[in-house]
């Protein structure tokens, strides 16, 4: 390869204002992120606006915007979290851990009896997301607590 050439292209690469346009693009790439529904298909975040629908660059979805919080209410009245006497739990909720659970990266268990406030719930094995004192943001499964 030509050295002269070589030298030219550098200042280029290094051209502050692609850096800062690049830069631009990522903030504003993020603040998009976060105001819009994750698709309701796959659950990635990476949904964008294009045109008045909403895309998932993952799997391929579109879908229009402004159906999407009936389509939200639908899938949150499908989410039934019981605890481990089978009383239906719901957000807000305080708790009782009704067992020694222990934690990863932890020496100590967390002690049944602990009292676990302003439950949130979620879809999957540990249903209850929460914050649990002296543990910090925990996921709890909600076969081992009771309602409080
Ligand atoms: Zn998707």
């Amino acid at each position: 390869m030509n050295a002269s050439l070589l030298v030219k292209q550098i200042p280029h690469l290094f051209n502050p204002i692609i850096f800062v346009t690049l830069r631009k693009i990522i903030f504003l790439k993020k603040l998009i992120m976060a105001e819009l529904p994750p698709c309701p298909k796959c659950k990635s975040i990476y949904t964008y606006e294009s045109g008045p629908l909403l895309s998932c660059p993952e799997c391929g979805h579109e879908w229009n915007a402004e159906e999407e919080p009936v389509e939200e209410q639908v899938l949150d009245e499908g989410l039934v979290v019981k605890d481990s006497l089978g009383n239906i739990l719901k957000d807000g909720d305080t708790v009782v851990v009704i067992k020694d659970l222990p934690v990863k990266g932890f020496q100590k268990s967390i002690k049944a009896g602990t009292k676990v406030k302003n439950i949130r719930l979620t879809y999957g094995d540990h249903n209850i997301d929460c914050k649990v004192d002296e543990f910090g943001a925990m996921a709890l499964k909600s076969e081992f607590v009771k309602k409080a």
